[in-house]
């Protein structure tokens, strides 16, 4: 026989959501335990993001979200809530800000500006020649639409140019995901919560329609009312382990991807002078990193396959899929250094129909599941926090999330975010990127 414990709420999973809902959870005064299969927090998908704090997005609500969470990542000390000695490390948020390319094919940002301006966010145009000014040495041409490496065309420019972009000044980067997550963590545990790390959650406990507990790999059963799945790639597993995937009409799969990590060109000072640019012509994002690198994600264009895979029997072998990022990116980033092995990770978004997040109760109650973040949580994860906190208050104070959506008031904005919007019963919202851009 194994162990028998008992808490307020289980939370399964200790990546930056998964703390962020726990350290919420415990600050409405509930009793919490996070098991995590991995050895210490932030350790699965969340130790591989780049951690950028961005404020576009193609949905409103999603930039309300993202814009709320900024404010937690700018005071980050408050956020967490801790009179912390000298000698405790913290995450540091670099506001550097964040240039995206104006397109055709993101509609010259008539979109994303709009959002912006309802919700008072500041945003500056800039011209070519600003762009120039601020990145010296790129490449303004277009390269449009973004190719493998074996297309002929590969790295031809077309007759056009990059006109210019928005500026975000309210956007930047986290320099440690995995720190964040500790930062978090150690909130948590001063607020009682409670984690257990090498352990596996392998059994979802039901009584009459109800979550009752959750059973883990070492035989320890945690009696519980309230369950949240936050197991980031690993989302669909448990889902599937709790039967509430049937009646799911959003759902998470794992997805493959790989993030070059590449010198940047001896002339650009990228460390202490880069930001982060979303570029839509290329197909590519990049942020500074230490040591003058460049990281370069791909902002999934078109003729980029998809490898969807088992989150338990994954490559972590780099494919061509970096090296063609960084060759992308060199094509704007003159003198960028391309290595002949690439560096950089590779790991796994989980990723809905609509590149959009699920934060939800489930068919089951007591169960919740916050999933679906489709490589563009990590920053929202303190609003994330809140969100299932308030939601699962309604839905356990007997309210009918389902039908009644959960309507939540922002914490920093004059906002009142419809959580239905992010349910997983929605219809597939077409207003999305259908990308990371989320
Ligand atoms: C390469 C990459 C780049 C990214 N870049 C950005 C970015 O720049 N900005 C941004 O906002 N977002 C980014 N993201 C997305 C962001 O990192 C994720 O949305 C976020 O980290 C997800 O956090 P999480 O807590 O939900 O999941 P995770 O960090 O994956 O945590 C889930 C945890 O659940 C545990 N687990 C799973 N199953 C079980 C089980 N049965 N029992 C116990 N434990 C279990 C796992 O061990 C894991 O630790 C990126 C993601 C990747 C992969």
């Amino acid at each position: 026989m194994g162990k028998e414990l008992s808490a307020d709420a289980v939370v399964i999973g200790a990546g930056i959501i998964g703390t962020a809902i726990a350290l919420e959870l415990a600050r409405s005064g509930r009793r919490t335990i996070s098991v995590d299969r991995l050895p210490a927090a932030g350790y699965g998908s969340t130790s591989s993001s780049c951690a950028i704090v961005r404020v576009h997005y193609s949905t409103l609500q999603g930039t309300a979200f993202a814009y709320d969470a900024y404010f937690d990542w700018k005071d980050w000390q408050s956020y967490l809530g801790l009179d912390l000695s000298e000698s405790t490390k913290l995450a540091r948020f670099r506001e550097t800000g964040c240039l995206v390319m104006k397109t055709k094919e993101n509609g010259f940002l008539e979109n994303v500006v709009n959002h912006a301006g309802k919700l008072s966010i500041p945003c500056e145009n800039w011209d070519a020649q600003r762009i120039a000014k601020r990145l010296p040495g790129y490449d303004l041409r277009s390269f449009a639409p973004a190719r493998r490496q074996e297309d002929p065309e590969f790295g031809q420019p077309g007759l056009g140019r990059i006109e210019g972009g928005v500026f975000f000044p309210t956007a930047g980067f986290v320099n440690d995901p995995q720190l964040a997550t500790q930062n978090i963590q150690a909130a948590a545990v001063h607020h009682g919560s409670q984690f257990l790390f090498n352990r596996e959650v392998t059994e979802i406990l039901t009584t009459a329609g109800r979550v009752e507990g959750v059973g883990l790999d070492d035989g320890t059963i945690i009696r519980t009312p309230v369950v949240v799945n936050v197991a980031g790639p690993y989302s669909a597993k448990v889902n599937r382990l709790a039967r509430v995937d049937e009646d799911m009409k959003i759902t998470t799969r794992a997805l493959r991807q790989e993030v070059a990590h590449v010198p940047a060109p001896d002339h650009l000072d990228f460390e202490r002078n880069g930001l982060i640019v979303s570029d839509n012509d290329i197909g590519v994002y990049c942020r500074p990193e230490s040591g003058n690198f460049v990281l370069a994600g791909s902002e999934d264009p078109p003729c980029d396959p998809h490898e969807w895979v088992d989150p338990d029997e994954f490559s972590r072998d780099f494919t061509d899929q970096a090296t063609t990022q960084a060759l992308r990116l060199a094509q704007r980033m003159r003198g960028l250094k391309v290595p002949s092995r690439m560096g950089g990770v590779v790991d796994l978004y989980d990723v809905t129909e609509d590149w959009l997040p699920i934060y939800d109760r489930s068919a089951l109650e007591g169960f919740y599941m916050a999933c679906g973040s489709s490589g563009n949580q990590f920053k929202n994860a303190p609003a994330a926090g809140r969100l299932m906190t308030g939601l699962i208050d309604y839905c356990e104070g007997g309210h009918d999330h389902d039908r009644d959506p959960f309507q939540l008031k922002l914490a920093h904005l004059d906002y009142v975010l419809d959580t239905g919007t992010m349910s997983r019963l929605r219809e597939v919202n077409p207003d999305s990127s259908f990308s990371v851009l989320g």
